[in-house]
């Protein structure tokens, strides 16, 4: 058997110990150094003195951010593959593209491990309340806790550290699917790259065998970065087509062909096997191996495909868990349109491909009016109703597919409306404010009307040197006030007014 270590850094432990790695990986031991955040970066000659005593291993692999310096290349003439020093230790366990985007938006991050004990770190940073306040106002605009889901404190300590640093924070659910392909993935692969050494000894080889299953787990490692379920799926075909280059593999999720239809055993036939995939709880599907060019070859080619299917069922699932984030990351949680996130990102894209097209770009800004005394008088719930059934409206009316409808705040929404021009998009704002009217969503505390109404900005620009996104904002913005200012219950529609200065 070939014993492994692995060492990560303390703030991860407790995310380890929930993956029970030792259960599924007895031989391989899990060594934790102290966390290091935010400080010079440690030497590892300096830190393996208080980490490995006298254990026997065949391989040694250190996860870590930027924390260690240089990792070693050798250690006790065991050579060491892939070292695994990230940019950021966020990668250990989520997709880098969304570190990116969180980051870009102006994220600070942070997780568990970290939180759990950020008063001794501050501390250790020399930081007093002022300072740290100033330090992580610099740094980033909220504060954002990647959510492994193993502390159950998670949430009341964001809170105070949040507000001891007085900077607005929320957390996203990431779970621990990424980090547990990484950490199997690696040790799957130091495995074979052992297994391999000691076999050549012995002039025992499974050389293609070996090096099949090496390409397989570094595409597998591949996989885990691509973003849509489909594309990992399609990624596992190629992989099992460039293996074994069977005529057909198919894969059918459980959600499809209802799990009862798939059979948790392996089953064979004449021409090829099918197998079932596993995720970490659940069957997602099973993947069928149709003909084979070398039918010879086909009980090596179910002994490989069964040791690395597991793997693609936590690539499938590690997937769903990327789409659910991002998801959840664009839209509102109440009404389920895009959120501001998403408008602004929206408006910047389309701003732009409207300037290539030389197109205008309308924006309508939507206001609920007098909701305040509507919730005070019928209550939160039924505000939240008000709000869902104006947001149905808005969507039915902005049926364009380049159309977007989005929660801008509060009671207040936006419509994004690509190649539309002023008088279009004023005609839709006009049959938006009437349909909100003629729902007849009964409203005794409104001054206007008897029932829920709102308030419209329309403008629209053709991009240009001449007019700019901020411009299209603000006058859109302006115009609902207008509206507001007039009496509510009506459109006010006006051209983009460039910024003075
Ligand atoms: P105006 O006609 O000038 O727009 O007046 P208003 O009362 O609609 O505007 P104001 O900005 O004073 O109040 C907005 C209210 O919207 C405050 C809050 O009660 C309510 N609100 C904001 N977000 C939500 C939400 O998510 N759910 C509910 N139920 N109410 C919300
Ligand atoms: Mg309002
Ligand atoms: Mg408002």
């Amino acid at each position: 058997m070939t014993k492994g270590i692995l060492v990560f850094c303390e703030h991860y432990q407790r995310e380890i110990e929930h993956l029970k790695y030792k259960e599924r990986y007895p031989e391989v031991q899990f060594l934790f150094f102290k966390g290091h955040c935010g400080q010079a970066p440690l030497e590892w000659e300096e830190l393996k003195t208080g980490l490995l005593t006298n254990q026997d291993y065949d391989f040694l692999n250190v996860l870590c951010g930027g924390c260690i310096k240089k990792l070693p290349a050798e250690e006790k003439n065991i050579l060491i593959r892939d070292q695994h020093r990230f940019n950021q230790c966020f990668h250990f366990i989520v997709n880098p593209e969304l570190v990116d985007f969180y980051q870009q938006k102006g994220c600070y991050l942070i997780t568990p491990g970290w939180l759990q004990k950020w008063p001794e770190i501050i501390e250790q940073w020399g930081f007093d309340r002022k300072t740290a306040r100033d330090f992580f106002h610099d740094s980033g605009k909220r504060v954002l806790l990647l959510d492994t889901m193993v502390d159950q404190n998670s949430a009341l300590n964001l809170n105070e550290f949040a507000s001891y640093i007085n900077l607005p924070f929320e957390s996203v659910k990431v779970g621990l699917k990424y980090l547990d392909l990484l950490v199997c993935n690696i040790i799957q692969k130091n495995q074979l790259a052992a297994r391999g050494a000691q076999q050549n000894e012995t002039g025992d080889i499974g050389q293609k065998e070996m090096a099949d299953f090496a390409m397989a787990l570094e595409l597998l490692n591949s996989l885990a970065r691509l973003q849509s379920e489909n594309q990992v799926i399609d990624g596992i075909k190629d992989m099992f087509t460039m293996l074994f280059a069977p005529r057909k593999v198919l894969f059918r999720g459980a959600s499809e062909t209802g799990s009862g239809s798939i059979s948790t055993e392996i089953r064979q036939n004449d021409t090829g096997f099918i197998l079932p995939v596993r995720g970490s709880r659940e069957l997602l599907g099973e993947i069928e191996f149709v003909e084979f060019d070398l039918p010879q070859h086909r009980e090596k080619y179910l002994n490989l495909a069964t040791k690395i299917v597991n793997i693609c069922g936590l690539a499938i699932e590690n997937a769903r868990q990327y789409e659910k984030i991002k998801e959840l990351s664009m839209t509102d949680d109440l009404t389920k349109i895009a959120n501001r996130r998403q408008l602004d990102e929206y408006l910047q894209t389309e701003w732009l491909r409207m300037e290539r097209e030389n197109a205008p770009l309308a924006l309508i800004m939507v206001d609920i009016d007098y909701f305040k005394p509507y919730n005070d008088f019928y209550g939160h719930l039924a505000g939240d109703d008000c709000l869902k059934a104006v947001t149905k409206i808005l969507s039915d009316h902005a049926h364009r597919p380049a159309d977007l409808v989005a929660r801008y705040g509060g009671e207040e929404f936006a419509i994004v409306m690509p190649n539309t021009d002023l008088e279009g998009a004023s005609a839709v704002a006009v049959k938006i404010r009437k349909a909100v009217e003629d729902k007849r969503i009964e409203h005794e505390k409104s001054p206007v009307s008897d029932f829920v109404t709102v308030s419209l900005g329309v403008t629209a620009a053709v991009p240009g040197e001449k007019s700019k996104l901020e411009d299209l904002l603000l006058t859109a913005d302006g115009l609902l006030y207008q509206a507001k200012k007039e009496g509510r219950n009506r459109v006010a529609a006006a051209p983009v007014e460039k910024s003075r200065g």
